[in-house]
């Protein structure tokens, strides 16, 4: 056994040949009680109080508050009055679970009337829409169901995990991020070897916060017929002049054949949604096996359709998840220290180093900040970072505080750019 606790990582103890599952978890085991003892332990904290621009997490049986950069709750709608009624009402009206997979019986009238509120928002026909449970399956039930052996999906190194696990059943290349030439290269030898061809790339990335190049790559796989998928987790309601994402950003709303996406971010609750033509859509509806064996949202989703009308009703949400964004990251930069190249709410500081990262993170922790250290297998060994998302929830005195923070970090860490 040669793993070193000082360096590894989770996926270290994914597959260890030698070692079955019992082994394994020992292992595992004796690795989390290492981080702890080191004050490394920034991951599962209780909150005990919701997602908020601050809020409450139990360390050790103490329960303090912190400023929060945790959550993807970019426009703050898991906490609008508004939003909240509507899933309460859901709720009063309908109970709390629906007992039934879409296909037999759990197909309620909210899901109906959430599936044209959404194909309406991206300006489609009311029935090119499917929604799911989560964000997750959206991805990967869809891409299983669509893409088999004669297929090829192609896909950004950089696409969420949802999407790898949705290439189970089929072949699948990975080009480097948004690298055109590589992506060019396996559309050609692709293109009269495989039956289906699928370019997937995400709107914006979930680590960097960096948008894809997607004009020039949906150009790209037009030229070789492929169908293009977009996942927009995470630029819907925050990108585009009336929130629609990345896409209207890029003046391809109406041409991507799939825009996949979640309710748990800008739309504050739970569920995925894909966006496709109304055949694909309702193929998707009978042939997807978590629309057949896999129970739907609950009634609480009610408050995803109120979410959804608050984007235009209440522009002043995303005015203020900008002003922050633009406020923090420029406060970031002023220190010196590495943002990469974000363009959305997501904003790391890159660290490099997984111990150093580690030690940081547990020095936010301590100071009353709470983030994510990001570490390999989520980005590669050696860009370790400290992840945090803003959201309009913020105040500036988050803000400050945490910049404090950071300064503080970087006179005794030295963390700033070289
Ligand atoms: N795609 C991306 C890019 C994501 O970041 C996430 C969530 N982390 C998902 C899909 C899955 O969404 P959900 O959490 O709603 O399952």
């Amino acid at each position: 056994m040669t793993i070193d606790f000082t360096t590894a990582t989770f996926k270290d103890f994914e597959n260890i040949p030698e070692y079955d599952i019992a082994q394994r978890a020992d292992y595992f085991y004796q690795f989390l009680d290492h981080m702890k003892s080191r004050g490394h332990m920034n991951y599962r904290l209780k909150n005990t109080t919701g997602t908020n621009a601050t809020l409450n997490i139990n360390i050790a049986n103490q329960n303090k508050e912190y400023v929060s950069f945790v959550s993807s709750d970019y426009l703050g709608f898991t906490q609008h009055p508004k939003v909240k009624e509507a899933a309460i009402e859901g709720i009063a009206k309908y109970g709390t679970g629906t007992g039934a997979t879409p296909l037999i019986g759990g197909y309620f009238d909210y899901h109906y009337a959430l599936e044209r509120k959404i194909a309406g928002f991206f300006g489609r026909d009311e029935d090119e829409a499917v929604i799911f449970t989560t964000g997750y399956t959206a991805n990967s039930a869809t891409l299983q169901i669509l893409m088999q052996k004669e297929d090829i999906a192609i896909l950004d190194m950089a696409v969420h995990a949802s999407v790898h696990e949705g290439c189970a059943f089929t072949n699948k290349k990975t080009f480097p991020h948004n690298n055109l030439e590589a992506l060019e290269h396996i559309l050609k030898i692709s293109e009269n070897t495989y039956r289906t061809k699928l370019v997937v790339v995400d709107g914006v990335y979930s680590q960097d916060g960096d948008t894809s190049r997607i004009n020039e790559i949906y150009d790209l796989a037009k030229k070789y017929n492929a169908y293009v998928m977009v996942d927009d987790v995470h630029g819907v309601g925050i990108l585009g002049e009336t929130g629609r994402g990345t896409l209207e950003q890029a003046g391809l709303l109406d041409k991507v054949d799939f825009i996949t996406g979640t309710f748990s971010k800008t739309f504050g609750n739970l569920g995925g949604f894909v966006i496709t033509n109304k055949k694909i859509a309702s193929f998707l509806k009978f042939q997807s096996r978590q629309q057949i064996f896999s129970a739907t949202a609950p009634p609480s989703s009610a408050g995803i359709v109120k979410a959804i009308d608050l984007i235009d009703e209440e522009p002043i949400w995303r005015e203020r998840l900008w002003n922050n964004i633009n406020y923090f990251k420029k406060g970031l930069d002023d220190l010196g220290l590495d943002t990469g190249i974000t363009c959305s709410a997501i904003i790391p500081v890159k660290i490099g180093d997984q111990n150093k990262m580690w030690d940081i993170g547990r020095i936010l922790i301590e100071k009353g900040v709470y983030t994510n250290p990001i570490m390999y297998p989520a980005v590669a060994r050696k860009d370790a970072r400290i992840r945090m998302s803003v959201t309009a929830r913020h105040e500036k005195e988050h803000l400050d505080k945490t910049l404090n923070v950071f300064d503080d970090i970087n006179k005794k860490l030295h963390i700033a750019k070289k």
